[in-house]
């Protein structure tokens, strides 16, 4: 195996919303009618008017304004699926010895509510917090989207001591870009932004993550 550690996205890459939406979009449309605040704030914050944590707020407290739960917040995740042989990809590549982590800019009560049982060794994603009436009460903005995610695949190969090199990444957008340049290898699933598909060293266009697998010389 050339591998020893795969840092996976979560959105678009391990879970799928509805016409291609984010866990921001699903929840965006459940609390607030409409899942369009995520693309005026995307350009907002591309234009540098709007920092990543100012736009995790805008999201957040529009949720929290509306009164969502933390049990609502959990039903509006049913529209989110895992992609079909995620456990099983990913079986196939512990077995194979890798290390396996997720870093997305994704929420962390939607990873451990649609796939309780993943096998991740480290989250790094955003981080929404209730009080005792499940309300929410707090939240916290990863530094490790966008750019931060080549940054947390660079600190946690130093802290592991693995060579980038034999790091490999998994992703599907935008976003992505940055830490498939850093990976020694990356892979976009059905990639949505044809920066990253220019940029990672393979394309699979699958709805089966299993896909990935030849790749990086499994079956
Ligand atoms: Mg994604």
């Amino acid at each position: 195996m050339n591998y020893d550690l795969a840092a996976f996205d979560v959105d678009g890459t391990l879970i799928e919303g509805p016409d291609g939406m984010t866990v921001w979009e699903v929840l965006n449309l459940r609390f607030t009618g409409t899942p369009d605040h995520n693309k005026e704030r995307y350009a907002l914050y591309k234009a540098g008017k709007l920092s990543y944590a100012e736009w995790v707020e805008l999201d957040v407290t529009g949720w929290r304004d509306a009164g969502a739960t933390r049990d609502e917040l959990v039903e509006a995740f049913a529209p989110l699926r895992m992609r079909d042989g995620v456990r099983e990809a990913l079986e196939s590549l512990r077995d194979a010895g890798m290390r396996l982590v997720v870093i997305s800019g994704t929420l962390d009560l939607m990873l451990n509510t649609v796939f309780p049982d993943h096998p991740f060794e480290d989250l790094y994603t955003n981080h929404i917090g209730f009080d005792e009436s499940g309300r929410i009460d707090h939240w916290r903005a990863t530094p490790f989207d966008m750019a931060g995610k080549a940054e947390a695949l660079r600190a946690l190969a130093l802290r592991e001591r693995i060579p980038l090199e034999r790091c490999v990444f998994v992703g599907d957008s935008s976003n992505d870009v940055w830490i498939a340049r850093a990976a020694g290898f990356s892979i976009a699933i059905d990639p949505r932004c044809p920066e990253l598909e220019s940029t990672v060293d393979a394309v699979v266009r699958s709805n089966d993550l299993r896909d990935i697998l030849p790749h990086l010389g499994l079956t």
